[in-house]
């Protein structure tokens, strides 16, 4: 279903982040073929592989018994040879306080199509800022794909927030050869809204302040914010805002920080909620360029329902250079239709091909 020779890409193109990176491994992995990565996130202030990069380089080489150079710290270039995919179990350790996550979503598509269950155990963060969080895993990305067939549990084991980490999540994967598609394209009736503050080794009232806020500002009942003190390795702060609709689940987070106001910790959550309450499509921003992925291997797949559609609010430069990235490996079509208010996404087999 895929490209044949080295694909080189461009770490600097489109968003220039991380996500180039592992969804440009994530598809080699599963398409088995070699990929060179040049000016790896070239956007960032810091090029180059950080730990947590290196961990998801490390792991996906791991996962796919593949030759791996540049998968040094800083590296700018990197060349991957995937061979086979070994699912059972692995465990990562990111030895900072870098998302698991992150680890996560690069090995995550090529142990769906492996020949055997895995399970996998990440060490590192589990709730960091501009990673999905533990929570956003498990409620809104992972029910989607198991909607689609896979079967994936994920069980939070500790908690790990920055600078100290110390986290563990444990991965059950398991695999299937067919990825059904979907169509979100409403979200139907709110069946729940919750948020949780928690809160680790930091004084009590920095939570007590942030459900204050959150109550008055959401006009949610007291009973709807739920303070949390959870045990971890360091200090932690942070916002989840849950909304369960019927046909998805949303989460939205904010992250305390220091010289940060814990009214302002809230308030910027209550935006993106506000935000997302405000208009009616049932696709937030992070979980649009994160669904790309699983409906792109359904379109690229096999079955009766390849890939499928989401309306989601007016697309990021993540999700716009997930496309390009994506386009790379597998035959598939995207298409965007934009109104004012939000946009419709289409991932289809490309036109001419038969999977
Ligand atoms: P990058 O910035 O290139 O490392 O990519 C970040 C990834 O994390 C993207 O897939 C985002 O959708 C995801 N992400 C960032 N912040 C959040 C969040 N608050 N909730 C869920 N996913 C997030």
């Amino acid at each position: 279903m895929c490209a044949a020779e080295t694909i080189i890409i461009d770490g600097s193109e489109g968003e220039g982040g991380g996500q180039i990176l592992r969804t440009s491994m994530a598809f080699a992995a599963v398409c088995r073929v070699p990929v060179r990565i040049e000016n790896i996130r070239g956007k960032r202030p810091r090029p180059g592989l950080a730990r947590q990069h290196l961990t998801a380089m490390k792991a996906i080489a791991r996962v796919t018994n593949g030759q791996m150079s540049g998968d040094e710290l800083g590296s700018r270039r990197l060349e991957f040879v995937p061979q086979e995919i070994v699912g059972g179990h692995h465990e990562f350790r990111i030895g900072t306080a870098g998302s698991a996550t992150l680890v996560l979503q690069t090995i995550l598509p090529a142990l769906l199509v492996a020949d055997q269950k895995s399970t996998v155990v990440l060490e590192g963060g589990t709730h960091n800022q501009w990673a999905p969080p533990v929570d956003f895993l498990e409620h809104a990305f992972l029910p989607l794909l198991c909607k689609m067939g896979a079967e994936v549990r994920c069980r939070l084991i500790r908690y790990g927030f920055h600078p100290a980490g110390g986290g563990r999540l444990e991965v059950e994967i398991t695999p299937t050869r067919v990825l059904r598609g979907f169509d979100l394209q409403e979200r139907g009736d709110l069946c729940r809204r919750h948020s949780r503050v928690l809160i680790s080794n930091l004084p009590g009232n920095i939570a007590e302040r942030e459900q204050h806020r959150l109550v008055r500002k959401l006009r949610w009942k007291d009973s709807e914010v739920t303070i949390d003190p959870v045990p971890s390795s360091g200090p932690g702060n942070v916002i989840v805002v849950k909304l369960q609709f019927e046909h998805v689940t949303e989460v939205f987070t904010a992250f305390g920080r220091l010289g940060t106001s814990a009214e302002h910790v809230a308030d910027e959550v209550v935006k993106d909620v506000t935000s997302y309450l405000g208009s009616t499509a049932p696709v937030g921003e992070y979980l649009a360029d994160q669904l790309l992925l699983p409906l792109a291997l359904s379109a690229a797949g096999e079955g009766s329902h390849r890939g499928g559609s989401f309306r989601t609010t007016p697309l990021s430069q993540h999700s716009k250079t997930q496309m390009d990235i994506i386009r790379r490996f597998l035959p598939v079509e995207f298409e965007v239709r934009s109104t004012d208010e939000d946009c419709t996404v289409h991932v289809r087999p490309a036109s001419g091909s038969t999977s």
